[in-house]
């Protein structure tokens, strides 16, 4: 057997890791074992900090944080960062908060990579909307109510985001809604107009899975007024209440209004 030469070995593939919507408790044991592993960690806004102390002293720690309508990082910037940082052969682990693939521009940073001739593995992560409706004591689906859920986003890169309102609208739909806090208003209007009651339950969770985490108990009907309340991200829970029992735990009590 001839001795194969020596390959210049390819860059480790770029891990996209679910850091989940903030407490250590709510990351999967893969992406922690990535993030220790990791040699450059570049991190959004939404990680929390208790999972931000996970990364390894000695990793380099990029934040390209940014937020719907505030000040952002150009995506164009984020995916050379991405690309620069995995072409030096360091293991690079893009961390998103909740999962990546949802409302994560996941895609576009994959495109940015393979456009490039890099590798990527993704590590889900647990989603701001599973944490919010345990938060709530709910289930996001129960049969004889709900047979299908919504993950939909507040707003897309044209404005307010159009969805199928008049489907929503039935009695016993749920949606979980992402980025909604800007257009609460524009959905509270689309919704009642499609036939929707103003007691239908809305339930906003704020910094879900942190220790501001701040729950406020709303129908259509109040849900503005609910979500002017939310100063830090959160997500509307759109056809839930919290039960009655989970109404009883202190961080839902103290949240109760
Ligand atoms: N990939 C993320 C979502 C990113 S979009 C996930 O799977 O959760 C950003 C939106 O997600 C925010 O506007 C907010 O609606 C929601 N979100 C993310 N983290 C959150 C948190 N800790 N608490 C409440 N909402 C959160």
């Amino acid at each position: 057997m001839t001795d194969l030469p020596l390959l210049p070995s390819a860059p480790s593939p770029v891990v996209f890791a679910g850091a989940g919507p903030g407490a250590a408790e709510h990351l999967t044991l893969g992406v922690l074992r990535a993030l220790e592993a990791a040699e450059v960690v570049i991190h959004d806004r939404l990680v929390g900090a208790e999972v931000l102390a996970l990364i390894p002293a000695h990793a380099e720690r990029v934040d390209v944080g940014k937020e719907g309508f505030g000040p952002s990082t150009a995506q164009a910037t984020i995916n050379a960062v991405l690309v620069a940082k995995a072409l030096t052969g360091r293991r690079v682990v893009r961390l998103k908060g909740g999962d990546p693939g949802i409302f994560g521009r996941l895609d576009e940073e994959i495109a940015a990579l393979e456009a490039a001739g890099l590798a990527f593995r993704i590590l889900p992560g647990l989603t701001s909307a599973s944490v919010a409706a345990a938060a709530i004591g709910q289930s996001l689906t129960k049969r004889g109510r709900n047979a299908s859920l919504r993950i939909v986003t507040g707003h897309d890169m044209e404005g307010f985001a159009e969805q199928d309102w008049r489907g929503l609208a039935r009695a016993g739909e749920v949606a979980a809604i992402y980025m909604g806090k800007k257009s609460a208003r524009f959905i509270q209007g689309r919704l009642m107009m499609h036939g929707a009651g103003g007691e239908t339950p809305v339930t906003v969770v704020e910094n879900v899975s942190r220790p501001d985490q701040r729950i406020h108990t709303a129908c259509l009907a109040t849900l503005p007024a609910a979500v002017a309340a939310a100063t830090g991200p959160a997500i509307l829970l759109y056809g839930l209440a919290p039960r009655e029992a989970a109404a009883s735990l202190p961080l839902l009590h103290e949240a109760a209004q």
